[in-house]
């Protein structure tokens, strides 16, 4: 990938690299190093209809959100990044630009919550028909698929049971049968796994997430590799404008810059929480895709770079013994969300998928999830450990 850099074109296309330097060139008038925060409504025009630099007005495009835009598709390997409000916009916009009514979807079992109510309560009643279909078993989406199936949407690994979807081998049913492949990369992140290169169309985050990394802006994107898709995506995004503001593109870029080295202490401080809980009496059961035990550890090790920091344990005591633990960490905050610095604890059952209650989709009342940041392995671990033991 070819860049004008510091002091002439130079070329690079190492991950950390494009996520310091990816649409981020120093400022041409002042110089400035880091993009500025272009806080503008609009923009002054040479004469009518003479933009100065492509901008009119700040829906339809920013230079701090392009900067991140272009990072975006840098670090996916894509050929354009959009970026929105959220996550959730970034879904909702996807799904009206390709979806009409008549149209099917397939989506995961365990769908990130927001992404089933999305579907099942404003896509559907717009004419779309879907299936959520348990995605660890490539089969089971070739089985759910249809003539009229126009996207299969794949989360992996999911939430909160880290379940494993084989991405080569579903980008290749759903093209079989004619349909996009999208993959929410949210818990991953593209450090870890690079979906486009295995065939997906489009890729969504919630940059709330690992991406911003800081857990104080919320930020949705999609990724596409074909540039016509690309384009009628930015249509949509223009014309139904959940679009970020400047600042929160900001922070999101800035979160982005630090992407690698984040990532690689969440992988490696996961692990070791993970040892910790693997070995404790009052664990009942340890999801992790970096365990070899786990049902989808040897396609997480084919591709994803390594487990990242997501953490899910059952605990001996039932729904009791889980809630009293959330309540007794003191380093791991108890909050929803995920994918920032500080590490979280949380009940699924009672917090973030309280809604699957009573459904198929329902998860085990005793199981606690962990966002595992950067701090101190050591001190997160004696924090687990003194919480298990009351
Ligand atoms: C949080 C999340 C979303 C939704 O993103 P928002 O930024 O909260 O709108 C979508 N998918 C996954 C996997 C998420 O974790």
């Amino acid at each position: 990938m070819a860049r004008g850099g510091y002091g002439g074109p130079m070329k690079f296309d190492g991950f950390e690299t494009l996520a310091i330097h990816a649409g981020q060139e120093p400022e041409a008038g002042t110089g400035a190093v880091v993009v500025p925060i272009y806080q503008t409504s609009t923009y002054a025009q040479d004469g009518v209809g003479g933009l100065r630099q492509g901008y009119e007005y700040s829906r339809t495009g920013n230079p701090t959100r392009a900067a991140l835009e272009e990072c975006l598709a840098a670090l996916e390997q894509g050929t354009r990044g959009l970026a929105f409000a959220s996550g959730m916009a970034a879904e909702d916009t996807l799904m009206r630009t390709v979806l009409s009514p008549g149209d099917h979807v397939v989506i995961p079992g365990d769908a990130y919550g927001g992404t089933f109510r999305l579907v099942s309560k404003v896509v559907e009643r717009w004419g779309v028909s879907w299936d959520a279909v348990d995605q660890s078993d490539a089969e089971a989406v070739r089985a759910a698929m249809r003539p009229e199936t126009r996207m299969v949407l794949t989360e992996t690994p999911t939430n909160p049971l880290l379940n494993i979807t084989d991405l080569e081998a579903v980008a290749q049913i759903a093209h079989e049968g004619g349909a996009l492949h999208v993959v929410d990369n949210t818990f991953a992140s593209p450090y870890l796994q690079q979906p486009l290169t295995s065939g997906a169309d489009v890729v969504v985050h919630s940059t709330t997430k690992y991406v911003g990394g800081h857990s104080d802006v919320v930020g949705g994107a999609l990724v596409v590799a074909d540039a016509e898709l690309g384009e009628r995506l930015a249509f949509h995004q223009n014309t139904m404008g959940a679009t970020p503001g400047a600042f929160d593109s900001w922070l999101t870029l800035r979160g982005a810059k630090t992407l690698g080295v984040r990532m690689d202490r969440h992988s490696a401080n996961a692990e070791k929480v993970v040892q910790a809980l693997e070995g404790h009496p009052s664990v009942r059961k340890v999801f992790y895709p970096g365990l070899e035990s786990h049902p989808g550890h040897k396609v997480a090790e084919r591709q994803m770079r390594s487990f990242g920091g997501m953490v899910s344990f059952a605990v001996h005591g039932g729904e009791k013994a889980a809630l009293e633990l959330c309540e007794r960490t003191k380093v791991f905050i108890l909050g929803e969300s995920l994918g920032g610095v500080e590490s979280l604890i949380e009940h699924p059952g009672r917090m973030t998928h309280a809604s699957t209650a009573g459904s198929a989709l329902e998860v085990p009342s005793d199981l606690v999830r962990l966002s595992v940041g950067i701090e101190s392995a050591d001190d997160l671990i004696a924090d687990l450990t003194g919480a298990l033991e009351g």
